[in-house]
């Protein structure tokens, strides 16, 4: 991989130039700085990387290796990670501006990712049905889906990727993935890791550029037989309403608007660093990130002040500033979306407590957002609706426990949510009356990847990790094998 150059997409198996030599300039958004250069791909490009990737699938070498070896494969891949992590995480740091030991938890997680798909490869060997007649030998077997577009976000740019090329590689699929044009470095990172470890030629491709010139074509493409996406509603729609021509498997992963819900008998200070750690890690650019806070009106009072103090002592830096507790937001477009959103929800009644303001002038040269808390909202206000993907809290109080679950309850979105309480019996009952696809007990963020990740509602379709995270990349097929064929009489001979 030359990001200097701009020789960055890696298709069959080779690094090349955008087919009309355009090339991006990546920006750190910490700094302002430059980070390199990649190629800008085209349309023409996205096609030669899903030809490749169809003709590798038909070739068949990945697909037909026993399902244990590619189990192998994508653990040699996790020890690479590990030995590489500080390369990766550094280059992870540079493009998204989080902070180096976040983006160090990241390259663990993803190292857990391939490990863990790793093991699971071959646990899926499809099963026996029994068709009633015993002449019959009727089985169920998953196969691969084929080529399989990846398309990608700017938040967790190889967490997300991971989740998608590892399953994807354990189920047999070959793949053409797109980064997000902001964030391409570590996915590029990955395929020299899978080519060097003697991933066969066209397996893996990566197309850099746009949505809208690349991710397009991977969504409308024929020869692409399901698209896994992470990113925002609006281009899930998009791409829901471009895969269906084609009748595309999808799995789509849109974001949420996440409850964390604080009972009056919680543990105070375990609930309060956490209703903290659920908004601002990572400046609040996390799907799953817990910004709106549901608190009980008997200690909402003097859990929102404890909130707003220890909120304002949050230090924002970049990447490599070893005194920065949270990093800035991806980019100048993105922090505008986010300033609007605040002024949206302040305009409809919110109250502004902290926050809503970019910091000071030592922070000029970067996209920071302050860590922000809009108190008394009510439920319709925009900013308790929408996501806002920033480092932006909403508070709203509940009286009664039904109360709590219908406000938490109250949105399009369903990807996680929490609740705090030290009784058995509320945990039990709240957690399973929330409609969101993950749901914490005492704690916030936590995720592993034995179990399902995904969405209720509008949050998105299918799950990520666990076994259904193979399964997404695979496809059932029944053999019914009858080993006496007979004369079925339904039509006689005249
Ligand atoms: P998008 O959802 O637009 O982008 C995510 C990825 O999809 C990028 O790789 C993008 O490409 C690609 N893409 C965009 N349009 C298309 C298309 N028509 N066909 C195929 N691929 C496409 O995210 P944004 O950066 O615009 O963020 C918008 C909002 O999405 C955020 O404010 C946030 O609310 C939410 N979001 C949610 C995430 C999550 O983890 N669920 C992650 C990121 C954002 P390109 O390189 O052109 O951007």
């Amino acid at each position: 991989m030359t990001s200097n150059n701009a020789e960055t997409l890696f298709i069959d198996g080779a690094w090349a130039p955008a087919e009309n030599g355009a090339t991006r300039t990546i920006i750190c958004p910490g700094t302002g700085e430059e980070v390199g250069t990649v190629s800008e791909g085209t349309p023409a490009d996205a096609r030669r990387a899903v030809a490749a990737a169809k003709r590798a699938f038909d070739d068949g070498a990945w697909r037909r290796t026993p399902a244990a070896e590619r189990g192998d494969f994508l653990l040699r891949v996790a020890a690479e990670m590990g030995r590489r992590k500080a390369e990766f995480a550094r280059a992870e740091a540079l493009d998204t501006g989080k902070r180096l030991v976040e983006a160090e938890a990241d390259m663990d997680d993803i190292a857990s990712c391939f490990r863990y798909f790793g093991k699971i490869a071959d646990s899926h060997p499809g099963r026996l049905v029994d068709a009633g007649n015993p002449a019959v030998i009727s089985r169920v077997v998953y196969e691969p889906v084929g080529v399989c577009g990846l398309i990608t976000p700017w938040n967790f740019p190889l967490l997300q990727a991971s989740w998608k090329i590892a399953p994807a590689l354990a189920a047999g699929n070959s793949f053409v993935i797109k980064p997000s044009e902001l964030t391409p470095h570590t996915t590029l990172l990955i395929a020299e890791v899978l080519n060097d470890l003697g991933l066969p030629r066209g397996v893996a491709n990566v197309v850099t550029g746009t949505g809208a010139d690349v991710g397009a074509v991977l969504t409308s493409h024929e020869d692409v037989g399901m698209v896994s996406f992470t990113g925002g509603l609006a281009t899930g729609r998009a791409i829901a309403e471009s895969a269906a021509k084609t009748v595309k498997k999808i799995a789509l992963e849109l974001g949420g608007k996440n409850p964390n819900v604080i009972f009056p008998d919680a543990d105070y200070d375990a609930a309060l660093d956490n209703a903290l750690n659920a908004g601002f890690l990572d400046s609040g650019l996390v799907c799953s990130a817990g910004t709106r806070l549901i608190v009980h009106e008997s200690i909402a009072r003097r859990f929102v002040d404890d909130l707003v103090e220890r909120a304002n002592s949050i230090v924002m830096g970049g990447p490599f500033d070893e005194s920065a507790q949270t990093g800035p937001l991806i980019s100048k477009e993105h922090r505008d979306k986010v300033t609007d959103y605040v002024n949206r929800g302040v305009a409809a009644g919110a109250r502004l407590r902290c926050g809503g303001h970019w910091g000071g002038a030592e922070h000029e040269a970067g996209f920071f957002y302050a860590p922000t808390v809009l108190d008394e909202c009510t439920r319709d206000n925009p900013a308790v609706q929408e996501e806002g993907f920033g480092p932006v809290i909403t508070v709203e109080t509940f009286r009664t426990e039904e109360e709590a679950i219908a406000i938490a309850n109250d949105t399009m979105y369903g990807l996680s949510g929490a609740v705090w309480t030290t009784d058995m019996a509320t945990a039990n009952r709240v957690s399973r009356a929330l409609q969101h696809g993950t749901v914490w007990i005492n704690d916030y963020h936590p995720y592993i990847p034995q179990a399902e990740w995904g969405g209720f509602k509008m949050s998105g379709i299918g799950r990520e990790l666990g076994p259904s995270g193979l399964e997404e990349y695979q496809q059932a097929k029944h053999i019914y094998h009858n080993t006496e064929p007979a004369v079925t009489g339904w039509f006689p001979k005249a």
